[in-house]
């Protein structure tokens, strides 16, 4: 895949495409996925790298969304299992099953939990991943060894999905080329282009030149997730906010803290969030937080705070008691929540929404990561009537993405490239350097930097470290120790000389800064 290519084709669109999505994070993928699948010519711009945003920063989970059977929404439940297995199907290599066991410390849990999991599994039905059972102490130790022994009844187990999230976006980014669409990351939409009062395209600038490109559309997808709002007023100098923005945070520790095949899920803590504490890529991913924010910069930082309530709740769970010191990569997302009028961040709701503004913006935003196939199905919808293209159906729910191949029965790093992984593997064959580990506490080799440029739209060092592979939340300090080898392979791949090179170390290890919660890599 590649970024010149593509820019050539916008530079000599010649005419309007007829779909142009801002925004390379899951609904904007799913948009473009959506929309260059029923053939209309499309377009998608990211400012960043892909899944730069909130979509490389969630939980990792492909899930019904047990928590809001607790509000009584079985429609949102309903639809997310509905997409769970849509994705397990069209995309397993990169989705598995997954065991969630409910702890139980009080008598009442037990019971109460397996009702509320049989729901789960009753809503299922089909799409269902096994049944959900109430486990004695035993079977619960069992499942995960390290759970706190004192005062334990005993625990519910129920299966979910679980997925790496920057790796789905690039397997959409790569559905999008293969059905003959244009993505192009580090690509801002810096204005909108109006005639006769409807929007008829964008200015967006290619951050390498420096040039502005003038692009045609015929209808135009706002996919911008908390920065929906700022893109609206591009349209609407006076539209209201529809996004209240909240912070999630998250902890990765070694697996050593959880070594047990499932994972453990609290349903209720002190102050009434569901915790997370998921086996992940060899690590163990503790989350999350649910923090109203009103800053929405393009790297959140954790809050001192959050990752004090992760250390103090996964401490109550886990016979050893996790400390700052044993936290491998800490990070921060941030929801589109769909404001409801609520005072309380939590109580919002996590449905999508799409708007359609008088101009023929059409602006698709909230629900999650699970439902973002739903999201760019009804947002083509209504940008192919605002935009008086020819009706065509949807084409999403049986499209195999991407790599499509083998399920995969145990999680390996090299799974996540489906069919790929045989042409990163000749990689490697072909050339001993590229043969080599980027580090001895990372799963990776020098192969996967130079794929990720040749063919997956990499453009520094950080797009190989933190996207297309996971070495930033696995180990911080590991991959910025790796940045230096990441950085010449790069310059190597994109002829860029050793200025460039230099530059690219430093801003990477500026960025890992903000990955390890004492706020210095040597801490
Ligand atoms: P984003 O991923 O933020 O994408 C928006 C993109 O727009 C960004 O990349 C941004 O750079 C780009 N952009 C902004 N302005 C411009 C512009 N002017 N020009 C061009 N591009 C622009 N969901 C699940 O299903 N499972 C989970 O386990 C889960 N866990 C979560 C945990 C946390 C902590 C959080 C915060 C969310 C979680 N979610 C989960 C929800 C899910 O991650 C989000 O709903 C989803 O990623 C939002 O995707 P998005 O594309 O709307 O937004």
């Amino acid at each position: 895949m590649d970024r010149d290519a593509m820019l050539r084709r916008v530079a000599d669109a010649g005419r309007p495409w007829d779909v142009v999505v801002i925004g390379g994070g899951a609904t904007g993928l799913g948009a473009a996925v959506d929309a260059a699948a029923r053939g209309y010519d499309t377009l998608l711009v990211e400012q960043s790298d892909f899944a730069k945003g909130t979509s490389s920063r969630s939980t990792k989970l492909v899930h019904g969304g047990v928590r809001y059977l607790k509000s009584g929404d079985v429609g949102l439940v309903l639809e997310a299992l509905r997409e769970r297995g849509t994705l397990m199907r069209n995309a397993p290599h990169l989705v598995r099953n997954l065991s969630f066991v409910v702890p139980a410390y009080v008598w009442w849990e037990g019971p109460f939990y397996g009702a509320g999991l049989k729901l789960y599994d009753l809503l299922a039905g089909e799409m269902g991943l096994g049944p959900s059972r109430r486990l004695g102490i035993e079977a619960t130790l069992k499942a995960i060894p390290t759970l706190e022994r004192d005062g334990l009844r005993g625990g519910v187990v129920y299966q979910d999905g679980q997925f790496d999230d920057a790796r789905l976006a690039t397997t959409l980014l790569l559905t999008v080329a293969d059905l003959g669409g244009c993505a192009l990351n580090y690509m801002p939409v810096e204005g909108l282009v109006r005639a006769g009062g409807r929007v008829s395209g964008v200015v967006a600038r290619d951050l390498e030149s420096g040039r502005a490109h003038t692009i045609a559309a015929r209808a135009v997808i706002n996919a911008t997730g908390v920065y929906c709002d700022a893109l609206r007023r591009l349209d609407d100098p006076g539209a209201a906010s529809v996004v209240s923005p909240s912070q999630g945070t998250h902890i990765v520790l070694d697996r050593a803290f959880q070594p047990g095949a499932s994972a453990i899920m609290v349903p209720h803590t002190d102050d009434g969030r569901v915790l997370f504490a998921v086996p992940w890529h060899g690590r163990v991913v503790v989350g999350t937080t649910d923090t109203p924010v009103t800053d929405t910069p393009l790297e959140p930082r954790p809050l001192g705070e959050e990752i004090d309530f992760l250390l103090e709740h996964a401490a109550r769970y886990l016979t050893r008691d996790p400390k700052r010191s044993d936290i491998l990569a800490c990070f921060a997302g941030l929801r589109p929540l769909v404001r409801a009028g609520a005072a309380a961040t939590a109580a919002l709701s996590r449905d999508h929404m799409v708007l359609v503004a008088p101009s023929g913006l059409v602006t698709v935003t909230g629900g999650k990561w699970t439902t973002y196939r739903s999201m760019g199905e009804d947002a083509v919808d209504r940008a192919a009537a605002a935009g008086g293209l020819p009706e065509r159906p949807s084409r999403t729910r049986t499209l195999p993405l991407h790599g499509h191949g083998t399920p995969v029965r145990r999680p390996e790093p090299w799974d996540v490239y489906g069919t790929d992984a045989s042409a990163v593997r000749r990689l490697a064959r072909e050339d001993a350097a590229l043969a080599e580990p980027l580090h001895p506490r990372l799963p990776y080799v020098a192969a996967q930097v130079a794929w990720a440029v040749r063919r997956e739209m990499a453009r520094t060092v950080e797009d190989v470290l933190a996207r297309r592979t996971r070495a930033l939340l696995l180990d911080a300090r590991a991959s910025l120790e790796a940045a230096p080898r990441v950085a010449d392979l790069l310059a190597r791949e994109l002829c860029r000389d050793a200025a460039w090179r230099d530059r690219q170390v430093e801003e990477y290890a500026a960025l890992v800064e903000g990955y390890l919660p004492t706020g210095g890599a040597g801490a």
